[in-house]
Parts: C-alpha cells; structure tokens; sequence
C-alpha cells in the first residue's frame, strides 16, 4: 500500500531468516498486513549447523515428517567432553538452511522485498520511517546480530553484553558420509565452546567451531586455530576426504536474563534481540518462538504465557489491535 509517497504497512519486519518468516506467518494469520524487506533474495545461504530441537516443529505446527527438504534424525550424539567419549541418547533433528529458511518465507507468503535497510527514524504522530521510503506502524527487528533495528533504536540504550557474545566458523559442503553419528567435542583445546560434526542426508557434511569471545580474545587466541585443530582432527579420524571450502564466520549473542525485546512500537526478535541459549548458542528454536511471540503481541497485546522457557513477554502496556 502507497501512503503519502511512501510504501506502508501495519507491520515491517526488517529480516526474513526464521524469526522474520514466523513472525510474518503468525501476524498473516491474524489477519495483519506485513511486509518483510531484506537485503539477500532467497534461497538464501546463513552460516548454522543447521541442528533443531522438537520444539521448532512443535511452535510451526509442522510434524518433521511434514517438511519437504532435506532432514536428518539424530537419536543419539556422540560427545566428548573433559577427554570422557559418551553417547547421549536424544531426539533432534539437521536441515540446510538455504532450504528451511525459504521454505518457512514461502510458508509465511507475505509481500517480501530485497532492499538493505540503513536508517530508521520514529514518524511524527507515530509508527516508523526506513530510508525515506517505507513507513509502518510497528517495526520488528529480524536481522541477525547486525540488525538496523537493534544498531539504530537498542543498541544505543541496550547493547549486548560482551561476555556474551558468540563467535562461531563453519563450513557445509558435499562429501562422503564416513559417519553417520552427529559428533560435538566440548572445550578441546581450552575452546570455550564446542566443534562439530554433523552429517546430513543428500552426503552434505556441516563442520565447525563456537565459542566465547571474551575468553578468547583475553588469551590472545583465535577461532581460525581452533577450525585448524577441528580439519587435523576430522583427518586423523578418517572423517574427512578432502579439506572443505573456506569456512564463513559469524557472530550472535546468547540471551542476557532480562534482554530488551520492546522500545515503543519497534520490537526485537532472534539474533536481533541475543536470543541464543547460554547453553549450546542454539539460535533457531527461540528466534521461531520469539517471532511468534512478537506477531502475537502486535496482534493481541502480552500475555502472561509468552514467559515460555526464558523468552521474554512482549509486553504492550494495553491491548493494541490492529486493524
Ligand atoms: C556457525 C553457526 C552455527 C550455528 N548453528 C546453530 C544450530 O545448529 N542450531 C541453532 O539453533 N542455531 C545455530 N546457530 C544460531 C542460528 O544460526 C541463529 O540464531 C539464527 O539464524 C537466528 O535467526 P534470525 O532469524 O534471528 O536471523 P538470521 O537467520 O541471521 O536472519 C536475518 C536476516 O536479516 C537479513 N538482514 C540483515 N541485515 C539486514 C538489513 N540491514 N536490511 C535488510 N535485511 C537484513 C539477513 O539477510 C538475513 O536474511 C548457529 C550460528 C552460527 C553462526
């Protein structure tokens, strides 16, 4: 819709990964307009081990059997941890990004559009302004850690904390498939943070390293000594044919206990927000359930069941309904 010269819309979201997609999903249900504008055209490639919990399926209403793409089931995981080798018992599940993160947009079917967001400015009377072209009522942050919502509106009242912040190096390549069992190895090296192993179905191999970057850039250390520990290791073991392609790097934040979620109408969803678990850096799940939880926000107001496993309520002081 064109108002005043600019393209508008109930809701923006800024980000169209899971968080974006799920919120755009719920919001669509709800019979409000959304637009999601962001700066790749999809499918799109985000560097992730790809590894779900039941959770995911359980907030998209989808049974795994349901999903179209490549999906691979892990019953058990093979971890090393303090030089102790066990084998845990679990259900969870790998995708490929490039292909869940399109197929939960497709599933969203909101308008979308490729634009690089850069400035975001409040509206007189209300609602937002993004690089003189868009207005919106209500703004949702979805793009990752380096978020235009998060960098212009939170970041300069509510940054991340340092310590927790994440830095992580993967690479997902074609390759045989010499293991079937997903492998993690915890704190090797003095890593703070844990390698990985993880097949997929198709022969597609996901490896990488995470960790802490407080710790260590203290050290002097660098995550390039850990990925080369993990290739040596992975060819010592038998698990590697030949040396991957370069790895791609990231970074993102684990959740703070109380983290900002809501200034005025602009609210923050997955790595937007430093949403990741303090315990594995898992990111998927609580970017899902926290779109969710935004769309149901601008929909319906908070709730006190949105509290669910850490994530925080969206709380709107009243009942704001869209049309
Ligand atoms: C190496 C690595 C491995 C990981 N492995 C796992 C794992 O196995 N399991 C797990 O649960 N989590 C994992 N994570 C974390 C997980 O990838 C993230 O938490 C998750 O992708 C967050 O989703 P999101 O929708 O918030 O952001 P994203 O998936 O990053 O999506 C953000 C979107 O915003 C867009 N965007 C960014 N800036 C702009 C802009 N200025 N204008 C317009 N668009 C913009 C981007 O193009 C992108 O499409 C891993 C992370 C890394 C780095």
């Amino acid at each position: 819709m064109s108002r005043g010269g600019f393209i508008s819309s109930d809701v923006i979201i800024v980000g169209g990964g899971p968080a974006g997609a799920a919120c755009a999903w719920r919001l669509r249900q709800g019979g409000a307009s959304c637009l999601i504008l962001d700066r790749q055209p999809f499918p799109r490639a985000k560097p992730c081990a790809g590894w779900v919990t039941p959770q995911v399926w359980h907030d998209l209403g989808v049974s795994p059997d349901a999903y179209p793409h490549s999906l691979t089931v892990f019953r058990r995981m093979s971890i090393t941890l303090g030089g102790a080798a066990f084998t845990l018992p679990t259900l969870q599940y790998a995708i490929r990004r490039i292909e869940f993160d399109h197929w939960l947009l497709q599933r969203a079917a909101a308008p979308f559009q490729v634009h690089l967001v850069r400035n975001i400015a409040p509206a007189v009377g209300g609602g937002y302004i993004l690089d003189d072209a868009f207005f919106c009522r209500y703004l949702v942050g979805a793009g990752g850690s380096g978020c235009p919502v998060y960098q212009r509106l939170f970041k300069p009242v509510f940054p991340h904390h340092p310590q927790t912040q994440i830095v992580a190096m993967e690479a997902e390549f074609a390759a045989p498939i010499r293991d079937p069992r997903c492998r993690l190895w915890f704190m090797e090296n003095h890593l703070p943070g844990y390698a990985w192993y993880v097949p997929k179905s198709g022969g597609v191999l996901n490896i990488g390293v995470g960790g802490k970057a407080a710790p260590l850039k203290a050290r002097g250390d660098s995550l390039k000594n850990h990925w080369e520990a993990l290739l040596q290791k992975l060819h010592r073991m038998g698990l590697l044919a030949d040396d991957p392609p370069p790895p791609r790097a990231y970074t993102y934040f684990l959740r703070q206990p109380h983290p900002e979620v809501r200034l005025a109408d602009a609210l923050l969803t997955g790595d937007a927000a430093g949403l990741a678990t303090r315990d594995m850096g898992e990111g998927i799940a609580p970017a899902i359930r926290s779109g969710l939880l935004a769309a149901d926000a601008i929909l319906h107001g908070s709730r006190d069941h949105q509290q669910l496993r850490g994530i925080p309520a969206y709380s709107f002081p009243s009942l704001l309904r869209l049309r």
